[in-house]
């Protein structure tokens, strides 16, 4: 494994990291889930920044302040909606991992959480989903050595897990 790589489980707002990646919707409105956990535990600087952005394409990114978190910033990600999988939504959630990196890259952003996106409300297979973040956060790390610490932030025991065993801790 990748050393570069961690495995925790965690609410994502309380860790001390240079970005914390949202599962944000298209409208960058806030939500429940994790967006909202960000969202309310963040203050309304986050919002208020999202608003001025206006919009983020499905696969894409785009980065805000952390308001009150003790994150840097926070990277706004809009996951695939699970839709049966012939929907492109493959290519889609590696897109969210993809851009988050090159985005967290661009701002000169080493130590970046990612929940497991679409994996919640989103109903992306589990499985599947963490199949797809592992092989595009791994790709990126070798080709980045700017990227400090990559952490996949497992909130429910079952994404834990399925984490800890492709990564065989
Ligand atoms: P999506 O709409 O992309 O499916 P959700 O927020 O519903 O987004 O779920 C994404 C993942 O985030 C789920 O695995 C959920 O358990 C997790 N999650 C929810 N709250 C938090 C939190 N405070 N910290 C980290 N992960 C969280």
């Amino acid at each position: 494994m990748n050393k570069n790589l961690e495995v925790i489980q965690a609410d994502i707002t309380k860790l001390e990291v240079d970005a914390v990646v949202n599962a944000a919707n298209r409208q960058l409105k806030g939500g429940g889930g994790v967006d909202g956990a960000i969202h309310r535990a963040g203050g309304p600087e986050i919002m208020e920044e999202c608003r001025k952005i206006g919009s983020c394409e499905t696969g894409q990114a785009v980065i805000t302040t952390a308001g009150d978190l003790p994150a840097e910033r926070v990277i706004h990600t809009v996951g695939p909606v699970w839709n049966g999988g012939n929907k492109n939504e493959a290519d889609l959630l590696a897109g969210c991992y993809l851009h988050s990196l090159e985005l967290a890259t661009e701002h000169g952003l080493r130590t970046i959480a990612f929940p497991n996106i679409s994996t919640g409300v989103y109903g992306f297979p589990k499985e599947k989903a963490a199949d797809i973040a592992i092989k595009v956060v791994n790709e990126y790390l070798q080709q980045n050595k700017n990227m400090e610490k990559v952490y996949f932030v497992c909130f429910d025991e079952e994404n834990k897990q399925l984490y800890e065993k492709r990564l065989s801790l």
